[in-house]
């Protein structure tokens, strides 16, 4: 692996951006990227396996504490350490200066998007850490409302800058776990552990097996570029009403169906059981089942393969997850059908929705040379089914978080 410091041509702009606002330079500037879940669909809250990587697009922190400005040793500093002032400004949206006191946090009650910055200092506290008072100034480039976890990629910057800065001195597995708690009791937001695990331990030119009952991450290479293929994702733009809705009646199927098996969770059920538990199960909730089992499996088996044969031969997986998701799990919708199809049909060697589903976005694995025709061919597919026209981009597998000035 490259242990160099990673070359961010955006560090020293940002840098320069915070001085000019803040009247001080930054004590440093910290990155942390988006997320794609290659395979592994709503296997997270069954206690199983998923395969997510850190992409090339990232949310970058420029921070600078605000009661450090004293020689170490002045009278004055514990006074300044008190300084519990939060000034937060991101580049994008409305550019409001958002003020806060970190010392007076309440989950629940913060609105904008400053609730995923005070979130982290929330938990940090809450985990004993002292968060003095900070400016920050944010530049992401992670597309939000994409599926690709933008609001992720501001909190594992963040707790990897205040980390640091405050020599809090946290493992990689700690940070997941504060950013999920304050995901879920600050932000209010009940999400597991698959996109920061991604964003904070992801390498570049890898993917990270998570094994979703002990957190353990193993890095498995997905060098699809040196293979010749693409990653593409397809932002369908749309989310359908029901999604929530969709996502809780998923969830409680999956309970009824462990419970009624006897298990703690569908991880442990195991293929081969899967014509007993149709007996025992109505058919509905059997398929449910069924697809988080066999979707555990297809991750095992993509792991297996990309470490065996490479990423020209994961294909059949991945449009075997689309259809499992479509017939069984029914979370798809008819725009990330048409995606699929359109992708496949045009060249690509395997393509799946990606993410919670309802809508959101798709992943086509397409080699080089057929990119253009995928591209081509969706965007004439949107157009004539009259949906909106859709986002195309490509992601690579890139490095996790990581301080960049
Ligand atoms: P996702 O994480 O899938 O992209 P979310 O709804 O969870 O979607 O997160 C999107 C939210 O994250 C936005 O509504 C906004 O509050 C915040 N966000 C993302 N990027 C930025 C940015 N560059 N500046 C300010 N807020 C951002
Ligand atoms: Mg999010």
């Amino acid at each position: 692996m490259n242990t160099t410091p990673r070359i961010d041509a955006q560090a020293g702009g940002l840098a320069a951006r915070f001085e000019a606002t803040f009247g001080a330079p930054p004590h440093g500037v910290w990155a942390a990227p988006g997320r794609v879940n290659l395979i592994g669909e709503h296997t997270d809250y069954n206690e199983g396996f998923v395969l997510p990587f850190a992409i090339d697009k990232r949310a970058r922190t420029a921070v600078r504490l605000r009661g450090d400005t004293l020689q170490k040793g002045s009278p004055h500093q514990g006074a300044l350490r008190e300084d519990t002032t939060v000034r937060l400004l991101s580049t994008s949206g409305g550019q409001v200066l958002v003020l806060a006191d970190a010392a007076k946090l309440t989950p629940g009650a913060v609105k904008s998007w400053a609730k995923y910055p005070l979130g982290v200092v929330w938990a940090l506290q809450q985990h004993g850490i002292q968060v003095p008072g900070f400016d920050l100034l944010l530049d992401s480039d992670v597309p939000l409302g994409a599926g690709l976890s933008s609001s992720h990629a501001i909190e594992c910057a963040v707790i990897t800058a205040l980390n640091d800065l405050t020599g809090a001195g946290l493992t990689a597995e700690e940070m997941v776990r504060l950013t999920q708690h304050a995901e879920n009791a600050f932000v209010g937001a009940p999400t597991g552990i698959m996109d920061q695990s991604a964003s904070l331990r992801g390498a570049l030119g890898h993917a990270v097996f998570l094994d979703c009952r002990d957190q353990t991450v193993q890095l498995v290479p997905f060098a699809a570029q040196e293979a010749g293929l693409v990653l593409l994702v397809i932002d369908t733009k749309v989310s359908h009403s029901h999604a929530d809705g969709g996502y809780a009646s998923r969830r409680a199927s999956c309970e009824l169906g462990a419970e009624t098996l006897g298990v703690k969770a569908l991880r442990d059920v195991a293929i081969g059981e899967l014509e007993k538990a149709r007996e025992l199960l109505d058919p509905v909730t059997f398929r449910r089942v069924r697809h988080v089992v066999t979707e555990n499996e297809r991750v095992l088996q993509t792991v297996d393969m990309l470490r065996s044969q490479g990423p020209a031969h994961i294909g059949g997986l991945l449009d075997a997850s689309h259809a499992s998701m479509r017939d069984d799990f029914e979370i798809s919708c008819p725009e990330l059908d048409l995606a699929v199809d359109t992708a496949r049909g045009n060249g690509a060697i395997g393509a799946r929705m990606t993410g919670g589903g309802f809508g959101g976005s798709a992943i086509a694995l397409t080699p080089v040379q057929h990119e253009q025709q995928v591209r081509d061919a969706v965007v004439r597919a949107f157009a004539d089914a009259g949906h909106t026209a859709p986002d195309i981009f490509t992601v690579t597998p890139a490095a996790g978080a990581e301080r960049i000035l």
